[in-house]
């Protein structure tokens, strides 16, 4: 008799199942069901339907031969019966059977036999606990509803400011895509002291902030909302933080997200410590009858070696595959995640995998990192682009935990991140690793020694201790806050403004004039070298090791990353 599989969700994981399922199992019974109306659609693509990218929304729902992914399509093409508008409220698992909720036939329910089960039902944004959070216009983004009703609101002349409560990876893009093909005149609250503070390091995020910054979208890091009020004779809304008050027209909420389990956890489907689904290497719960993946389950950092929540669509297709193979009688694995996502942020490409600095420390690391700044290809070739990478490996080991990337080449700066995120998925990979990488060279694309290579290097050196640094995060507080002096070792006319602004606390020694001028390095007082980038002020610091003088340390990522964290550095003073 043929197997019968239910699969509750229908957008990216519970359709997978049902696909792979029906390819190599051409006789089981299966039904996918869903509450919601529209299906199997590409999420991700949302803040490009409301930025214009995507004109059409049925472009989100259809396939590359634009046939559109709905029930009809599902049940001639795949064989799959879909059932929209169809809630699961009760998993009887004795019984294997799912009691359902036929929503648009007046909540008549039913009880639908399973011989597998997978519960693929994903997470929901969460609506801040503030006042306020329930307003008209007062947005979440998850589904094609919401894409819709925020771009018909914007479509139709009624938003001039908006305000996107949260600086994580959805508030970013929604933001970019108010201000971009709209120019609605944007502000990103963020409680945390960063953007992307789930996702990124300090370093790399002020990149990212700076980004959105020069592209009009205002940021609040550090800045809690406290309510959103509306005004009785107007549509207006203001957002109330514990700074200032910000009047608009819409606010999008993206706080989050919360995996969708209550009918696992009242079925007695272990929920782990995250609120997600456990599942094993198989995507089994603790019911051999009853898989899991995608946003409503928990799993394993392959790096940490904790469980997580990971609420991403590459993973959920893959962990789809999984599933099917399994339901199938095959044995597949879903080993876990080191963390790899990578966004556009205007003409910017954002990518990092594996663990930051601060959450390798949590992790029970002793993390080292190096920054590094250098061009995407070959400095001469025309198109060449700064990309800046950090780069976090652990002291006694060597081990690489984590890598993040910024450039304005994306396609570049995620063939980075992906190659050592492969390293990091087959385990213990070292910083010698990363330094012979071996990566393709021709001028329009790397250079002969690649960025990633340099990344190696210079941790590298850093380990080994013959680049004793700071980053520029560092270097801004302690030059902001103490008399500590600069060595610069740029030439005479790119120093001179900054001489003239902090006098005798700005030193210049051009790098080919060291050798001869050593007796006027200052060595009783810590001192800080610069250059453009950070590795010419590392010849520098060798220098002066060999010489005796071993009182300095080297600025990462030289003035061209301190000034993205400070735009007004060289008049600071003033
Ligand atoms: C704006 C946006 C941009 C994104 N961008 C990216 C990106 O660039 N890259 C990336 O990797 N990921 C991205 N994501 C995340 C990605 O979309 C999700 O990880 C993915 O959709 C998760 O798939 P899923 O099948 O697990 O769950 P979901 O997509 O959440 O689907 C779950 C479905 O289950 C249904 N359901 C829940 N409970 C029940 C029930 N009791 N009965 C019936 N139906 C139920 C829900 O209605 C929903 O339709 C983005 C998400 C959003 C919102």
């Amino acid at each position: 008799m043929a197997k019968k599989i239910l699969i509750i969700g229908a957008v990216a994981l519970g359709p997978k199942v049902a696909c792979r399922l029906r390819r190599i199992d051409p006789d089981a019974e299966i039904t996918v069901l869903d509450r919601d109306s529209v299906i199997s659609y590409g999420g991700c693509g949302i803040p490009y339907y409301i930025g214009g990218d995507v004109a059409d929304i049925e472009g989100l729902r259809s396939t590359q031969s634009h046939a559109i992914r709905n029930q009809e399509f599902f049940e001639k093409t795949k064989g799959v019966k879909v059932l929209c508008e169809v809630e699961a409220i009760e998993i009887l698992r004795r019984e294997k059977q799912v009691r359902v909720r036929f929503l648009a036939e007046g909540n008549r329910e039913e009880l639908l036999e399973y011989d597998k089960l997978v519960i693929a039902t994903g997470a929901s944004p969460l609506r801040p606990p503030f006042p306020g959070s329930d307003l008209p216009n007062v947005c979440i983004v998850a589904n094609l509803h919401h894409a819709k009703q925020i771009k018909d609101l914007i479509a139709h002349g009624k938003v001039n400011k908006a305000v996107v409560i949260g600086a994580g990876a959805i508030g970013i893009e929604i933001a970019e895509a108010l201000t971009d093909l709209w120019g609605v005149t944007t502000t990103v609250i963020e409680m945390a002291e960063q953007v992307l503070p789930a996702g990124l390091g300090k370093n790399v995020a002020t990149v990212v902030q700076r980004q959105l910054e020069e592209h009009n979208v205002k940021v609040m890091i550090s800045s809690r909302v406290q309510e959103i009020t509306k005004a009785d004779d107007s549509d207006e809304l203001t957002v109330v933080t514990d700074r200032t008050s910000i009047p608009c027209d819409l606010v999008v909420l993206s706080a989050g997200v919360r995996p969708n389990t209550e009918i696992a956890r009242k079925a007695g489907i272990a929920i782990g410590a995250f609120g997600g689904i456990l599942v094993d290497r198989r995507m089994r719960t603790n019911d051999p009858n009853i898989y899991a993946g995608g946003d409503c389950a928990e799993i394993r950092n392959l790096i940490s070696g904790e469980n997580m929540l990971m609420p991403l669509g590459s993973l959920a297709n893959r962990q789809g595959r999984v599933i099917a193979t399994n339901i199938n009688g095959g044995s597949s694995h879903f080993k876990g995640t080191v963390g790899t996502f990578c966004m556009k942020v205007f003409d910017m490409g954002v990518s990092k995998s594996g663990l930051t600095y601060r959450q390798s420390l949590r992790a029970g690391f002793d993390p080292v990192y190096s920054i590094v700044s250098q061009a995407d290809r070959a400095h001469f070739y025309p198109s060449s682009q700064a990309m800046y990478i950090t780069l976090v490996a652990d002291r006694k080991t060597r081990k690489i935990l984590g890598i993040e990337a910024v450039g304005k080449m994306g396609d570049a700066v995620k063939a980075r991140v992906d190659a050592v995120a492969s390293l990091l998925r087959a385990g213990s990979a070292t910083v010698d690793d990363i330094c012979g990488l071996e990566t393709g060279y021709a001028p329009p694309y790397a250079s002969a020694m690649d960025v990633i290579n340099n990344a190696g290097n210079v941790l590298d050196n850093i380990l080994d201790g013959r680049n004793i640094t700071i980053d520029p995060v560092g270097f801004l507080k302690e030059f902001h806050n103490s008399n500590i002096k600069v060595l610069d070792i740029r030439d005479k006319k790119q120093a001179a403004d900054f001489i003239e602004i902090y006098k005798e606390r700005w030193l210049n020694i051009p790098l080919n004039e060291l050798r001869t001028r050593l007796d006027e390095v200052p060595t009783d007082e810590p001192l800080f070298i610069l250059c453009d980038t950070g590795s010419r002020s590392y010849e520098a610091q060798v220098l002066l090791l060999a010489n005796g003088i071993s009182n300095t340390r080297n600025i990462q990522g030289g003035l061209s990353l301190i000034k993205i964290n400070e735009a007004n550095f060289i008049c600071h003073v003033e």
